[in-house]
Formats: structure tokens, C-alpha cells, sequence
């Protein structure tokens, strides 16, 4: 079973893209960068963002998710990067890459496929 956290843009979510519907949906579906798992048993098991601006916070708050999570007997084994923080952040590559040395499991980037080609067409 794959136990997936997905971690985004603290100012896109919930704010721009509400209520990470799309990202959801994409997993429910098993589209995007979630067509991975298309014959596999998997689960969303928690919805991070990076923390704010700059994503100073985010080993903390990687931390954290397995502090909470620890009596549960839940830990990720995959990492998603949404496509709000892969596609618009400007502190991407460092937030990434302090994810991928501190997380201990696969970083994959991406997570639903839905961006529109244009708004008015
Ligand atoms: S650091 Fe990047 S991902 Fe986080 S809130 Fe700022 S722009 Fe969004």
C-alpha cells in the first residue's frame, strides 16, 4: 500500500486552487503524475503546505507529519510535489531538494493534469 503525501504552495492552496479539489480528484482518478498507482492499492494520507515564503519550515513540518502521525501507524511512502508548487514557485529547486535529502522516500513531481490551456476558450 502506498501512503502518499501531498505537499503544495501555501498561497495557492485552499486560496486559488480551492479546496485542492483537482489534485484529489486526479488521485481518485488516477491521472497526472497519479496514473503511477493506476493498479496499486494507495491512499492520500495527508494534504502539507510548504510552510509560507520562503519554505524555510518545511523539514519542520515534514517532521511534524510524522510526530502526528506516529500513533496512527502512518508514514508516506511517496512524496508528490503539487503542480502549484512545481509550476509557480520561485523557491522551488531549494524546497525540493531539501525534501528529497530529508524525506527518505521517493519525491515525485507532479500531481493532477487538469491546468487549462486558456481561460476564455
Ligand atoms: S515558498 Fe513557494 S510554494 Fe511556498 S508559499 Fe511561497 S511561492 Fe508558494
Amino acid at each position: 500500500m502506498e501512503k502518499i503525501l501531498l505537499i503544495g504552495c501555501k498561497r495557492v492552496m485552499d486560496d486559488v486552487c480551492i479546496g485542492c479539489s483537482r489534485c484529489l480528484v486526479a488521485f481518485n482518478r488516477r491521472e497526472g503524475e497519479f496514473a503511477r498507482y493506476k493498479d496499486q492499492e494507495a491512499e492520500i494520507m495527508g494534504v502539507l503546505n510548504c510552510g509560507d515564503c520562503p519554505g524555510a519550515g518545511i523539514v519542520p513540518r515534514l517532521a511534524q507529519v510524522q510526530l502526528w502521525n506516529a500513533p496512527l501507524n502512518e508514514k508516506p511512502t511517496k512524496v508528490h510535489i503539487a503542480v502549484c508548487l512545481r509550476d509557480h514557485c520561485p523557491y522551488f529547486e531549494e524546497i525540493v531538494e531539501k525534501i528529497k535529502n530529508k524525506a527518505g522516500v521517493e519525491v515525485i513531481l507532479g500531481s493532477h493534469p487538469y491546468i487549462p490551456d486558456n481561460v476564455f476558450a
